[in-house]
């Protein structure tokens, strides 16, 4: 009999028979979740004989939600994700015009999902415009609940625009605005609290998959207070909470202003060498650039919401463009987590069995090692390779490579299933 997943003691207790929410997706997420939830249901039964097997959920979400119930994204769909604590999504309308920003940015948002996680790795075979995609093997920790993303903006002619200008003007002598007769204002929050529990998680992760290093990503050259801040809170907490599993730049900076540069550089090489964690900082700008040029220096990246967000499309790019990136919204202590395609609904392939499927099919592969079974992940996973080292591909990567086999979304599928 189904039963629910439950978060005990900072765990999740996984039953053989777990039930699993899922949205669809709009566009083209019809076709993909089809495709997907077959090669899921392959590797399940593949991996363990029948002794497992998922219970899928449906709930709505987006435009089919919309056409069904009036509403983009009903309570009892927030409210069987949060029963549940683990779901899967495929891409979602944005509505166009008042009520919501975007269905995705609301169930983060009420699910507390703060922890964006997106694998970088490559598989062989994928078309690449690098010449050594397999050099970038990266995980990135984006946060998820602010930064601009909070929505606080206020458009040029509004009272509240009007207000706030007056207030930074008169009352905080701000005089930098060039134009405050014609400015929209938005508003950047960013906390300790938010930056420390993202950075934390990302410090953890490293610990587990003995990765080497950490990577605060941030603009803090230009926004001291807001990413410059996230720098110096990722410093002090990964200095007080890890202790001698880490060596931070920070540490390196300070040793190399009071000994000297040399006693510093060897405090490094032997944290190094003693398989120490290095944590480090790098400005955004430079890291965009340093991706291409030596990927192989990055390995766990933490950053924030916008930072993010351009960088796992640049990185997702190297390695195979969107139709294969997988993601995962966590709050790391609830429990609770979605995992997505990060790709959108591409309406003008909808229905037409066309698309890549990669995205949702990788991002159940999370699901399945965030649950604990590796087995079916190990499975997903090298049933993909398998079928894109053999040319089998869907139209996407098919124009980009030679002598390749065009499929549809279903035949991937099936292509897939037939190599786990
Ligand atoms: P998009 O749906 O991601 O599509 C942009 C292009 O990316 C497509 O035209 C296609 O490129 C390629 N692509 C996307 N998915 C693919 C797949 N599975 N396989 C292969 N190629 C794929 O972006 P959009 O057109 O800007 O947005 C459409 C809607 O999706 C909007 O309503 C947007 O708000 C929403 N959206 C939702 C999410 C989400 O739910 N997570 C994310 C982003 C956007 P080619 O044309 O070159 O073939």
């Amino acid at each position: 009999m189904a039963e629910k997943i439950k978060y005990e003691d900072g765990r999740l207790i996984v039953p053989d028979n777990p039930v699993i929410p899922f949205i669809e997706g709009d566009g083209t997420g019809r076709d993909i979740w089809r495709a997907s939830v077959r090669v899921f249901n392959a590797a399940v039964a593949k991996a363990y004989d029948g002794r497992r097997e998922v219970e899928w959920k449906e709930v709505l979400a987006g435009e089919k939600a919309f056409n069904l119930t009036g509403d983009w994204l009903p309570d009892e769909t927030v409210a069987v994700f949060k029963e549940n604590l683990i779901g899967i999504k495929g891409p979602l309308t944005t509505p166009v015009g008042g009520g919501m920003r975007s269905i995705n940015v609301a169930l983060r948002q009420k699910l507390d999902l703060y922890a964006c996680y997106r694998p970088i790795r490559y598989f062989t075979g994928v078309p690449s415009p690098v010449r050594k995609p397999e050099n970038v093997k990266m995980h990135i920790f984006r946060e998820n609940t602010e930064d601009i993303y909070a929505g606080i903006e206020f458009m040029n002619g509004t009272p509240e625009a009007d207000k706030i200008k007056k207030f930074l003007t008169e009352e905080m002598g701000v005089k930098s605005i060039r134009f405050p007769e014609t400015s929209s204002i938005g508003i950047k929050p960013v906390s300790e609290e938010g930056s420390e529990r993202l950075i934390r998680q990302a410090i953890l992760f490293a610990i587990k998959r003995k990765l080497p290093s950490v990577t605060l990503v941030h603009k803090g050259n230009i926004m001291k207070y807001t990413e410059g801040a996230f720098m110096k809170w990722g410093y002090a907490l990964a200095e007080r909470e890890f202790g001698d599993k880490v060596f931070t730049w920070n540490q390196h900076r300070k040793l190399s202003d009071e000994k000297g540069k040399k006693v510093a550089d060897e405090a490094l090489k032997s944290a190094e060498q003693a398989g120490r964690i290095i944590i480090k900082d790098v400005i955004a700008d430079a890291f965009l650039q340093q991706i291409l040029t030596r990927p192989a220096e990055y390995s766990v990246i933490a950053t924030l919401n916008l930072n993010g967000d351009y960088i796992s499309d640049a990185l997702a790019a190297i390695v195979g463009g969107i139709g294969i990136a997988p993601g995962a919204n966590i709050n790391y202590e609830t429990g609770h987590a979605i995992f997505e395609a990060t790709h959108g609904t591409a309406p003008k392939y909808a229905d037409q069995d066309k698309v890549n499927p990669g995205s949702v099919v990788l991002s159940g592969a999370l699901m399945f090692e965030f649950i604990g079974w590796d087995e079916v992940a190990h499975r997903i996973y090298d049933g993909l390779e398998k079928t894109i080292q053999n040319k089998m591909v869907t139209y996407d990567f098919h124009r980009l490579m030679e002598n390749a086999t065009l499929l549809k979304t279903s035949e991937f599928a099936d292509t897939i299933i037939s190599n786990i």
